[in-house]
């Protein structure tokens, strides 16, 4: 390394910079995994080589031995990761390193409380990186260079982990990137070989290449490797620890925290392909960004091909992690190709099952699957829409909040409610809301309170659109209580004195179907009904409230529908209404029961000042 040249000092982007202290601060108690992430990306860098070169072999120069190296100064307190990997350009090093390329990161920085417990385990949803150099030294000096080109088109990047770096353009002529930390005070800890070769042994036995240290002794000469250097998946599961089978996840993942479950396994037959898959604990913060990183790692006969290869496994499933390696693909196999290769096709039918059952195994713990729930319930129910054939098998994965049970908590599976269910009750029941209160205490449920049949409660944006595609469980359809007319097993006398209701008051219903007539579809007297004068009620095949919510939201144009509006003739407000003989204040009674139906469904109202002024009105002559 000679003259540098070309020296720049740059800002870190803003998130950048946040990041870098939040790392610092929030994992301070756990210093020593610097050493994994840096061991991991210098791996990686090693992994993008050897696949660059499957098409262009010169890039290995004249050192094809790949290695990640680590390196220790005593009395400079430093210690250097070194790798003779793929390297990076200037620009490349200003881009990777000053900045942070994922969408939604300053909003997950913004979600941040600024308790360094709970944001530490925030940190675990992002992924932890290079940044984490910085919790153990006041200054990097990256060394860098692209493989293939001049060794005089090297970089120097360099921070003390502030407001900024520098870079300049130095000869090196080595290819790779080694890393240099200038270890803080309280860190000399990590200039101690003995030390730094248990933490290494312990983060990079699962690493495939060679990871080396200095050997030990008086007069002892060059580097061996302290790793076993075998690519995880490829070893029997029986010879796999679980402490292994961790830090494998955090070396694929960058996640701080364990995994929840994993599944490892070799195909042979007509295809050969070894995947092993992990539930994270925690759902990452972008899960919902479209360009979320997701899929597995793709080798192809054990040489790293690509990160995310997201035709492994369907949408909602793009939480888990992994790496899958295949003996039947090419090795020069691109995304293109893999969208169109039935190879593939069955390896992702596989990894579906494979995952589904993982975490079908992971329901039978109670405790464990709430957990997973509340992170990646949501995305779960996706699948039902997108997964025809797994649509069983997800179904009953899924949990709902009811009314069996007084917690918004989602913990009640379909099976257990049908177990609950009357016996001559013929359908699984649910209404959807913006919120479980407005659900719960909707006056739908009125009559299911009275004859005790149980009520999913669903409250999730999505939920109507999801439940939408899942019309049975177990041979009993799902049913909307607020739509259509409802048939809850009733008696034939229930179902004459109901007719015989309508009947009695068919002009009362003419009358106040002739004031809101602009506004719904119908009147009539309701079955559905006990405390409550009115309700709204949706047609069988009509949008629901929470999807036109949705898609109004989203600027898309609405189908025009009006809904039915039922009355409760029991009760004594309207047997009031039907003795008011002023046709002016019979509307205005009328238009109050309407918008009172309306509010309890949780709909906004369209002129609220005036709904307010009748409803006043009304208050006043009741005091007078
Ligand atoms: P992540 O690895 O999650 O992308 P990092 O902050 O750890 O995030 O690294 C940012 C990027 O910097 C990497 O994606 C990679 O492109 C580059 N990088 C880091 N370390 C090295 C290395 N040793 N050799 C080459 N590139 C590297």
């Amino acid at each position: 390394m000679t003259a540098e040249t070309a020296n720049e000092t740059l800002g870190f982007q803003t998130e950048a910079k946040q990041l870098l202290q939040l790392m610092i601060h929030s994992l301070y108690s756990n210093k020593e995994i610097f050493l994994r992430e840096l061991v991991s990306n210098a791996s990686d860098a090693v992994d993008k080589l050897r696949f660059e070169a499957l098409s262009n072999a010169e890039l290995f120069e004249d050192d094809p031995d790949l290695r990640v190296r680590v390196e220790i100064d005593t009395d400079k307190k430093t210690i250097t990761i070194d790798d003779n990997g793929i390297g990076m350009s200037r620009e490349e090093a200003i881009a990777n390193l000053g900045t942070i390329a994922r969408s939604g990161t300053s909003e997950f920085l913004k979600s941040l409380s600024g308790d360094q417990k709970k944001d530490s385990q925030l940190i675990g949803q992002f992924g932890v990186g290079f940044y984490s150099a910085f919790i153990v030294a006041d200054q990097v000096d990256v060394y860098t260079r692209r493989a293939g080109v001049a060794a005089s088109e090297g970089v120097h990047w360099q921070s003390k982990g502030e407001a900024d770096f520098t870079v300049s353009t130095i000869d090196k002529d080595a290819r790779g990137t080694r890393i240099v930390l200038t270890l803080k005070d309280d860190a000399h800890e990590f200039a101690d070989a003995f030390r730094v070769r248990s933490v290494i042994k312990k983060y990079s036995d699962h690493i495939a290449i060679p990871v080396e240290m200095a050997k030990q002794g008086d007069d002892a000469e060059g580097f061996e490797a302290i790793n076993e250097a075998s690519a995880l998946w490829t070893r029997s599961r029986k010879d796999i620890s679980d402490e292994e089978y961790t830090e494998f996840y955090k070396h694929i993942s960058h996640d701080f925290e364990d995994p929840v479950r994993w599944s490892h396994n070799h195909v042979e037959g007509k295809l050969e392909y070894t995947s092993l898959l992990y539930l994270p604990k925690r759902a990452p913060f972008d899960m919902y960004q479209r360009d979320m990183n997701r899929g597995l790692k793709l080798y192809v006969q054990r040489t790293f091909i690509m990160d995310d290869a997201e035709q492994f496994l369907p949408l909602y499933l793009r939480f888990i992690k992994g790496v899958i390696d295949s003996n039947d693909l090419s090795l020069n196999v691109s995304r293109e190709i893999l969208q169109q290769d039935p190879a593939v096709d069955t390896m992702r039918a596989a990894m579906t099952k494979r995952s589904l059952d993982m975490i079908s195994k992971l329901s039978k713990d109670e405790e464990a699957y709430q957990q997973f729930w509340d992170q990646f319930g949501a995305v779960l129910k996706e699948g039902v829409a997108e997964d025809f054939t797994n649509k069983d098998k997800i179904a009953k994965l899924l949990r709902f909040a009811t009314t069996h049970g007084d917690s918004a908590t989602e913990n009640q599976s379909l099976s257990s409610y049908v177990e609950r269910m009357k016996d001559d009750q013929n359908a699984i029941y649910y209404i959807c809301a913006d919120n479980y209160n407005t659900a719960k205490n909707s006056p739908h449920l009125e009559v299911f309170k009275r004859k005790g049949i149980e009520v999913l409660l669903l409250t999730n944006r999505i939920d109507e659109w999801f439940v939408g595609h899942l019309t049975e469980f177990d041979g009993k359809p799902l049913k909307d209580v607020t739509r259509g007319e409802l048939d809850l097993g009733d008696t034939e006398a229930d179902k004459k004195a109901a007719e015989e209701a309508s009947e009695t008051h068919k002009d009362l219903l003419e009358r106040i179907k002739s004031v809101v007539s602009d506004s719904v579809e119908d009147v009539r007297a309701t079955t559905r009904l006990v405390e409550s004068p009115a309700c709204l009620v949706t047609g069988e095949f009509d949008m629901g409230l929470q999807m036109r919510k949705l898609m109004e939201a989203a600027g898309q144009a609405v189908p025009e529908s009006k809904p039915t509006l039922e009355i409760n003739v029991e009760h004594a407000l309207v047997t009031r209404l039907d003795k008011e003989s002023d046709e002016d204040r019979f509307g205005e009674l009328v238009h109050v029961l309407l918008d009172q139906a309306r509010l309890a469904a949780g709909e906004s109202l369209d002129d609220p000042a005036t709904f307010v002024a009748r409803l006043n009105k009304l208050l006043i002559e009741l005091s007078n």
